[in-house]
């Protein structure tokens, strides 16, 4: 099965907290994500436009996501960032009914490692991926850039993180 892998924003365009940087955090988990995807059979594509800021890399990752009408799910890889450095967990976004059962599917994997928000999962409408993209798809955030644990989590075991949204899609690929 066909699976994307989209880096969330561009490169230096995203989040920065505890000295790193958003897509960059998101690069490395993406990498493990595809690995993990290969090794079990799956085709991964992972998408990424880091030369085209943010606005460019939506619109280019939306239409490259669409060209590949077979794929069964696309995941976009985000870190939160908030203002309060104690804000931390991790969520995942959705918009459309299979989408919730994927966002749910993986949060109960991210979010056992990256607890901390009340709400796992959340409808997110006005997302520009979510609604311009045709395979089911979600966001996860990955934890907070802002939170030295989270940060720490993604950056030193970001194969720990690939793996628990590897769980969900594959759960979610059950259901199918
Ligand atoms: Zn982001």
């Amino acid at each position: 099965m066909k699976i994307l892998i989209d880096i969330g924003h561009a490169e230096g365009s995203g989040a920065r907290g505890n000295g790193c940087e958003e897509h960059e955090l998101c690069t490395v988990i993406g990498r493990e994500l595809k690995a993990i995807f290969e090794a079990r059979g799956d085709e991964a594509v992972v998408i990424d436009f880091p030369d085209r800021g943010n606005a460019g890399d939506l619109a280019a990752t939306a239409q490259e996501a669409n060209r590949h009408g077979d794929a069964v799910c696309g995941i976009s890889l985000h870190m939160d960032c908030a203002e309060s450095a104690g804000a931390r967990g991790g969520h995942v976004c959705y918009v459309s009914a299979r989408g919730k059962e994927l966002a749910e599917a993986i949060a109960g994997h991210l979010c056992a490692l990256l607890p901390g928000r009340a709400e796992r999962t959340v409808k997110r409408s006005g997302l520009y991926i979510l609604k311009h993209t045709r395979p089911v798809w979600v966001l996860c955030e990955c934890g907070f850039i802002s939170n030295v644990g989270d940060c720490a989590l993604a950056k030193g075991r970001p194969r720990e993180v690939a793996l628990a949204i590897a769980r969900g899609v594959q759960e979610f690929l059950r259901t199918e």
